[in-house]
């Protein structure tokens, strides 16, 4: 089959490989459509831990087409949680799963989706609607690691949040945030993606700090950093109002350091929060797909073949992109 490798850091390509070999606890599925998320770009850079000659891709769904020793149905449609913890580690003995010393992520550390079939533990699968856009699937992923940062920032009716990033993170948090009924401002760069914010709900938007403190002089009371830049993450507080809560769910490369103003933080008792994974989220965020009760089509900006991805990964953003999904 056709798979693509991150053979090492700054090589990634798409060659030919055997099929998955099953393993007694996994199934295997025939992969629909498996998105290309900021922390694939990550890896590539060696930005993020990962283990050589991976086949990537754990935003991804499938049909089943080897049901293994699961009571899953062959044809059924499945969203995979890539992040497979141990439960038997102290972090996990403490409900602290997304911790899990020994998780093995499927298309981080075990082979993922950019790949006609794949492997993986059969009690990671989700069900899917038989009559869901397949391409959707792709998104249950993403959506579970923002509906873990949202369950940590409880976004309050009536509270302002100031989302930072148009990314797929960041509008999804937009919709999260509005459907606990907070206003919601996106700030983010892009004209484009400010629109789309718009149209996924965002009261407002702003292109920069300044023009955020221009709308809401006092900051929000939740501010969500989904882009994963050191300049925004180090503006969250400032952006903050007095006694209000920061979620960090964007990456920084391994050993990056970022300005912070303890004294800020604790005068005006600033929390920081960091949200890592999808801990316990994954089926919720698959029935959130299921049901369309958060809008995932604008977020696809285009659908691309395996033999596209490496390209893919390799290069920024192109402006104006949420998410490329490739169809393998
Ligand atoms: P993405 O597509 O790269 O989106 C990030 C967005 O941030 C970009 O669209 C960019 O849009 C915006 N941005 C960049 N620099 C900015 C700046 N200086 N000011 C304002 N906006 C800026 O990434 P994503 O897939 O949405 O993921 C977002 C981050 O979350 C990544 O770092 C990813 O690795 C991370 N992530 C974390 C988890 C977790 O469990 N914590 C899970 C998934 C992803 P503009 O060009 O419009 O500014």
């Amino acid at each position: 089959m056709r798979a693509t490798r991150l053979i090492s850091t700054g090589n990634v390509q798409t060659i030919d490989t055997d099929a998955p070999t099953r393993g007694d606890a996994d199934i295997v599925v025939k992969v629909e459509a498996a998105g290309i998320c900021g922390t694939d770009r990550h890896l590539y850079k060696g930005e993020f831990p990962s283990v050589a000659n991976t086949i990537l891709g754990h935003e991804f769904s499938g049909i089943v087409t080897d049901a293994g020793n699961s009571d899953l149905q062959i044809g059924t449609r499945v969203t995979c949680d890539p992040n497979t913890w141990c439960g038997a580690c102290n972090q996990c003995r403490k409900g602290r799963v997304n911790l899990c010393v020994n998780n093995i992520a499927t298309g981080i550390a075990r082979d993922g989706g950019f790949a006609e079939y794949c492997a993986f533990p059969a009690h990671k699968a989700h069900v899917l609607p038989p009559d869901l856009n397949p391409l959707h699937g792709a998104l249950c992923e993403p959506l579970a690691c923002t509906l873990h940062g949202m369950d940590l920032g409880l976004p309050q009716a009536y509270e302002r949040v100031i989302v930072i990033g148009g990314g797929v993170i960041g509008l999804l948090a937009v919709q999260l945030a509005k459907k606990a009924g907070a206003q919601v401002m996106l700030l983010t760069r892009s004209t484009a993606k400010q629109a789309l914010g718009q149209s996924l709900g965002a009261d407002r938007v702003a292109g920069s700090k300044d023009e955020a403190l221009d709308q809401w002089p006092h900051g929000a009371e939740l501010v969500v950093e989904c882009a994963g830049v050191e300049a925004t993450v180090s503006m969250s507080p400032s952006i903050t109002h007095t006694g209000g809560r920061v979620v960090v769910l964007g990456v920084l490369p391994q050993g990056k350091q970022v300005a912070i103003e303890p004294f800020d933080l604790l005068f005006r008792e600033i929390q920081m929060h960091y949200s890592f994974l999808n801990p316990f989220t994954h089926e919720r965020a698959a029935q959130m797909i299921a049901n369309a009760s958060i809008e995932v089509a604008p977020l696809i900006t285009r659908t691309i073949s395996l033999e596209e991805v490496p390209a893919v990964i390799a290069s920024d953003v192109p402006a104006g992109e949420v998410r490329a999904i490739a169809i393998p």
